[in-house]
């Protein structure tokens, strides 16, 4: 959306100050990285720029956890705000191949490295059921691996409109899941809600990215953790009849989010992908540098051109909140910030070393 990179100098010396409150001479790195528009409070209200009924309809309450994270952790928002910086210096060396700040004194860090070819996730699914039917079969498990597989492998924009099939992306990381890695748990406990009750109660593995498919309640689909949060709480919930794709294998669905693509959408939360239209309005930012910017969220089936803050939405994009058969697309910048934090110093450099 806006200019992420080269800023005015002032302005990262302003961001800078305020940030180290030192007389330190500022690295190049730090001058060559705009930080100023930088946010990850985002109010509730702000969900439903759109219109009130839309306020009824938030889907993903991963912003809505991340805002009471901040909350009880104060620590994480300078976290965040870390991992962003370090996103943007990835992003600004890729830009600049010399790899190399702008002239100047002191110390100057090396550009994070970039890990080339594909990524490996492996994955660990608790299932936590109250009825039979949210017991869901290793057959729809294993066909929301699939999905995740096809989404992040996808090479074919032909299905996209042509104002975006340019800046379709490959992410190019498999998704891998043991069968050894499907647990199940009888739990008489209806819906746990979006506090991070059932990882307390049922804790992630490490080294995987861990998946909670349990009833979450309230209308909502799921929910991920951003890198930067605690590892006691890492990975993302869903629930039953969203997990998973009725493509591939019959089961517990509803539609029309039953072809996988929450598990699309939260993944890519906790690959540090924001909602494609910033939580904000028009002004907010997804921080992504190729993705139109919006004024909310799309739902349905949105024909094309849908058109906000004069220029076309993306809604076909996974960040988006348009059903599941709707969208089929992530960005090359997605794609940048994706591959930022498997780079030298990343927030989830350890799956790749
Ligand atoms: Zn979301």
């Amino acid at each position: 959306m806006k200019k992420l990179i080269l800023s005015i100098a002032a302005l990262a010396l302003i961001v800078v100050a305020c940030q180290n409150n030192s007389d330190e001479a500022i690295p190049n790195q730090e001058a060559a990285v705009d930080m100023s528009d930088f946010y990850v409070y985002t109010s509730n209200s702000d969900v439903s720029a759109k219109s009130s009924t839309e306020a009824k309809n938030d889907k993903c309450a991963s912003m809505k956890v991340l805002n009471q994270q901040l909350r009880d952790n104060p620590g994480l928002e300078n976290r965040m705000f870390q991992i962003e910086k370090h996103t943007r210096e990835f992003i600004a060396a890729k830009g600049n191949s010399s790899g190399k700040g702008k002239p100047g004194g002191g110390t100057t860090p090396p550009p994070p490295t970039a890990y080339v070819g594909t990524i490996n996730i492996p994955v660990y699914v608790h299932v936590i059921y109250s009825n039979s039917a949210q017991n869901i079969s290793a057959a729809q498990i294993n066909s929301q691996i699939t999905v995740l597989n096809n989404d992040f492998n996808d090479t074919n924009f032909s299905n996209v409109p042509a104002e975006f099939q340019s800046v379709g992306a490959d992410i190019d990381i498999n998704f891998t899941l043991n069968s050894a890695n499907i647990v199940r748990h009888s739990d008489a406990t209806a819906s746990w809600g979006t506090n991070n009750n059932v990882k307390t109660k049922y804790p992630p593995v490490a080294g995987y990215l861990n998946f909670w498919v349990c009833n979450i309640g309230g209308g909502i689909l799921g929910y991920a953790q951003f890198p930067g949060g605690n590892a006691s709480t890492d990975g993302v919930v869903i629930g039953p009849e969203y997990f998973g794709s009725s493509d591939f294998t019959s089961g517990y669905f509803s539609a029309p989010y039953d072809k996988g693509r929450t598990a699309t959408h939260e993944v890519g939360h906790w690959l540090n992908l924001r909602h494609i239209w910033g939580d904000g309005r028009c002004q907010q930012d997804d921080f992504v540098l190729d993705t139109p910017s919006s004024d909310g969220p799309n739902y349905g089936c949105p024909s094309y051109p849908t058109v906000n803050c004069k220029s076309t939405d993306m809604t076909m994009n996974y960040m988006d909140y348009t059903d599941d058969d709707c969208m089929n697309m992530f960005t090359l910048g997605q794609n940048d910030r994706i591959r930022a934090i498997f780079a030298s110093g990343g927030a989830r450099e350890s799956f790749v070393q």
